[in-house]
C-alpha cells in the first residue's frame, strides 16, 4: 500500500468536475458538521464557497487556535546551494538558466549560522537545488554535523531521497522534510518539469511514504499554486495529507503560502 495506489483511484478531471458541481448548500452543510471529510473539503474550496468566505475564515481561525493556541512558528531558510540539474519552467535555479552557481563550504555555512543565530531563530530550513553529485547525502551529513549544535529544529527542502538516505539524515538530527509535489496533474507535471530527476512524477509522489517509513518526525506537503487549477491541486494535497496521517502516524502539514509569483527572472526563485 502506498499513496500512489490511493492516487490512482482518482482522476483529475472527475475531481475537478466534482468540485465545480458543489453548491452553497454543500458548503453550508460542510461548515455545520462536527468533523469534515474530503467531500466537505471539495465544497469548501469550490466556487460555491465564495459568498461564505467570512464564515469559513472564522471557523478556520477557531479550529487553528483550538489546536495550536495563539502561536506562530517562525523559521528561516538557509540556502546551501543553488546548483541544480533539473529544468523547472518556473524557477530561477533551473539548469538552463545561466546564473552563477554556488555551494557553501563548511566555513561559509558557519558564517550563515552565526548570522541567523544573531537574529534569534531556533528553527532553520536547509534549502538546495537538486544536484545529487555535488549536493548529495554526504554533503547533507557534513552540513548537519556543522549546523545541529546551533538549532532546536532542523527542516530540509532538497531533492527527494531514498529511504536509507533519509535514515542517515535523521540519525544526524534532521526533524522535518518538506517535499512539494508542485502539481498532482500528472500530464502537465511533465510539461513543467521536462528534464532531470524531478521529471519522475511517481518518485516524487512516493517521497512522503519513504519519509514515513524512514521515521522522520514531521512531513510537509504542498503544491505550487498557480501552475494548474488550484482547487483541484488543493484537493489532492488534502487527500495526500489524509493518507499520510492514517498510514504513517506522522504529523503532516501543508505549506499555506506557496504560490507562483511573477518575480524578476534574475531572482533566485520565482515562487514564494
Ligand atoms: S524548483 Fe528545485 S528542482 Fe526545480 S529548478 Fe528550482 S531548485 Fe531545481
Amino acid at each position: 500500500m502506498s499513496f500512489e495506489n490511493v492516487f490512482r483511484g482518482y482522476t483529475w478531471d472527475e475531481v475537478k468536475a466534482g468540485i465545480y458541481a458543489k453548491t452553497e448548500t454543500d458548503v453550508r452543510d460542510a461548515l455545520a458538521r462536527k468533523t469534515r471529510g474530503l467531500a466537505d473539503f471539495m465544497a469548501l474550496v469550490s466556487p460555491a464557497a465564495m459568498p461564505l468566505l467570512n464564515e469559513i475564515a472564522a471557523l478556520s481561525q477557531l479550529l487553528t487556535q483550538r489546536r495550536f493556541g495563539k502561536t506562530i512558528q517562525l523559521y528561516v531558510p538557509l540556502y546551501l546551494s543553488n546548483e541544480c540539474q533539473n529544468i523547472c519552467t518556473y524557477c530561477g535555479f533551473s539548469y538552463n538558466n545561466k546564473i552563477k552557481r554556488k555551494t557553501l563550504t563548511g566555513a561559509e555555512i558557519l558564517q550563515e549560522v552565526a548570522a541567523i543565530r544573531e537574529m534569534g531563530y531556533e528553527h532553520v530550513l536547509l534549502v538546495t537545488g537538486e544536484a545529487q553529485q555535488t549536493v548529495g547525502v554526504d554533503y547533507f551529513c557534513k552540513a548537519l554535523d556543522i549546523i545541529r549544535p546551533y538549532f532546536a529544529h532542523i527542516s530540509m527542502e532538497v531533492q527527494p531521497l531514498d529511504q536509507d538516505e533519509y535514515e542517515q539524515l535523521i540519525a544526524k538530527g534532521l526533524h522535518t522534510v518538506l517535499v512539494y509535489q508542485e502539481t498532482y496533474h500528472e500530464a502537465d507535471y511533465k510539461k513543467h518539469h521536462p528534464k532531470g530527476k524531478k521529471s519522475n512524477f511517481e518518485y516524487r509522489l512516493e517521497t512522503p511514504d519513504r519519509l514515513g517509513r524512514a521515521g522522520i518526525h514531521k512531513i510537509g506537503l504542498g503544491v505550487l499554486l498557480g501552475l494548474e487549477d488550484w482547487r483541484t491541486d488543493s484537493f489532492f494535497t488534502a487527500l495526500h495529507l489524509s493518507y499520510l496521517e492514517k498510514n504513517t502516524g506522522k504529523p503532516a502539514t501543508v505549506s499555506p503560502f506557496r504560490g507562483f509569483a511573477p518575480f524578476p527572472a534574475d531572482s533566485p526563485r520565482r515562487w514564494i
